[in-house]
């Protein structure tokens, strides 16, 4: 599986000289399997960027699938600036959660709705699919995806994906500690060749932000280590944290599991010589 980041911070787009080097925009990770479908994950304001990207080198109709670990606004935000949503003949098949008892497709619609957008979701000429996932293994053609609920307020889900003896695991905003991990979460990312994590705060802001959801970079080593993974990319980062001080919990991260990397917007990897 190819993965490029498209967003990598958290809580609130970033657009300051100072993160230029990792990047502004907000949760969006785009995974191409061995088959080239267009798997995307979460729908932050990198999303915009992606569907110009594939308004320019893709050719129509394209046909994606979003999966949407959450509903909160660093991870739906760019889903009303994805043109090729706006395309007839495109297909996007949405994945997520009910949450606060709205399905998928209400929550996906709410935030168009006015008075805080000026195009309704109704006005997006792509065929739009919406599947709503509860704790499950699902396929989508040859690619496994299971889902698993973590620690997040008003829930979140995991995604681990299995192709061709490949395993990502993208695990953002969940509230865990380094000696505070959740077997089930250890479990859920057993040696994946990539592990995509919520590495947020430092263990002092972890303190001072006690029920905002997110995790150390220290938890992320530390799970990375217990879990037998492979690669672990630094995601979700926060937007106080200049480039200088990502570079500095980077190492923080390396001295307790070194296969720790920062995600920086732009980056690809592939998970084979991950
Ligand atoms: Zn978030
Ligand atoms: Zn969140």
């Amino acid at each position: 599986m190819k993965v490029k980041f498209w967003g990598v911070r958290g809580s609130v787009p970033t657009p300051w000289k100072e993160a230029v080097e990792v990047g502004g925009n907000t949760s969006c990770v785009q995974v191409t399997p061995d088959n080239g479908q267009l798997i995307i994950l979460d729908a932050g304001t990198g999303l915009r960027f992606l569907g110009e990207h594939l308004n320019a080198t893709e050719p129509n109709p394209i046909e994606g699938h979003l999966l949407l670990s959450h509903a909160h606004w660093d991870h739906i935000q760019g889903f009303p600036f994805f043109m090729p949503a706006y395309k007839p003949g495109n297909t996007f098949t949405l994945y997520g959660a009910t949450r606060a008892r709205k399905p998928l497709e209400a929550i996906m619609a709410g935030q168009m709705e006015a008075p805080y957008f000026p195009i309704q979701m109704t006005q997006m000429a792509a065929r739009l699919n919406f599947v709503d996932l509860e704790e499950e293994t699902f396929w989508i053609q040859d690619l496994k995806v299971t889902t698993c609920s973590f620690k997040h307020p008003g829930g979140v889900f995991g995604f681990r994906l299995e192709q061709n003896g490949q395993v990502l695991v993208f695990a953002t905003d969940m509230e865990y500690s380094a000696d505070d991990l959740d077997p089930r979460l250890i479990a859920f990312a057993q040696d994946a060749d990539l592990l995509i994590y919520d590495a947020q705060y430092t263990p002092e802001e972890f303190e001072q932000k006690r029920g905002w959801g997110h995790s150390t970079h220290l938890a992320a080593a530390r799970l990375g280590q217990l879990a037998n993974v492979k690669r672990v990319m630094l995601y979700h980062h926060d937007p106080s944290h200049n480039d200088q001080m990502l570079e500095a919990m980077e190492q923080e991260a390396q001295a307790i599991y070194g296969p720790c990397q920062l995600a920086k917007e732009g980056l690809v990897i592939d998970t084979r010589t991950a």
